[in-house]
């Protein structure tokens, strides 16, 4: 079985998984668990024309293969990067776009943290990145983020594929952790359970 974005982009399933997992929280083409997303959130991300497609029993897929943003398998409503108004930095590769966002709160792209960790070489800890950049320190990422949490999580694999380039960088890893923390507190207090 194959499914179609709303505006009809054909998806094809791209898991190997003979039984895969028909909960209604895992997108139905990769088989990964999706994150619950609030109905406020997808409004702020999807283009209005689809505004009354939409509900509070919509999921994020993460991953960044994968060309669904939001599903709902018992609607089957599926939304792509081609439907959303928002570029969703979750489906965009580290690095190659110079556009890609990093903090959706505080307005901040990635080449800027990139430029301060590799050529200012100011930032060691995740403290100083907020500090300098004030990436990861904005509160509204349930409106702001298209995944609805803080940008927290995806700094971290940024920071982290850094260091893989370059070994002259030493970011601490306590400091580090915070950035999840931050993203569970958020997800607490807005009570979207994944
Ligand atoms: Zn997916």
């Amino acid at each position: 079985m194959n499914f179609k974005s709303i505006s009809g982009i054909p998806l094809e399933i791209t898991h190997a998984d003979p039984n895969p997992n028909n909960d209604k929280n895992f997108c139905p083409i990769n088989n990964i668990k999706g994150m619950r997303i609030l109905q406020k959130t997808l409004a702020n991300h999807i283009q209005p024309k689809y505004w009354e497609s939409i509900t509070d029993d919509f999921y994020f897929c993460e991953e960044e293969n994968c060309k669904i943003v939001y599903f709902n398998r018992e609607k089957q409503v599926f939304f792509t990067q081609k439907e959303t108004r928002t570029l969703v930095m979750h489906k965009m590769p580290i690095v190659i776009h110079d556009d890609r966002p990093a903090c959706y709160c505080k307005n901040v792209l990635e080449r800027k943290i990139i430029e301060e960790i590799t050529l200012k070489k100011c930032c060691d800890s995740l403290i100083d990145i907020q500090k300098f950049t004030e990436a990861n320190t904005g509160k509204d990422c349930v409106i702001t983020n298209p995944s609805g949490r803080c940008c927290g999580k995806q700094l971290t694999k940024m920071i982290n594929w850094l260091k893989k380039q370059e070994d002259s960088i030493n970011i601490e890893e306590d400091l580090l952790g915070q950035a999840i923390e931050c993203c569970n507190r958020i997800d607490d207090s807005t009570s979207v359970n994944n």
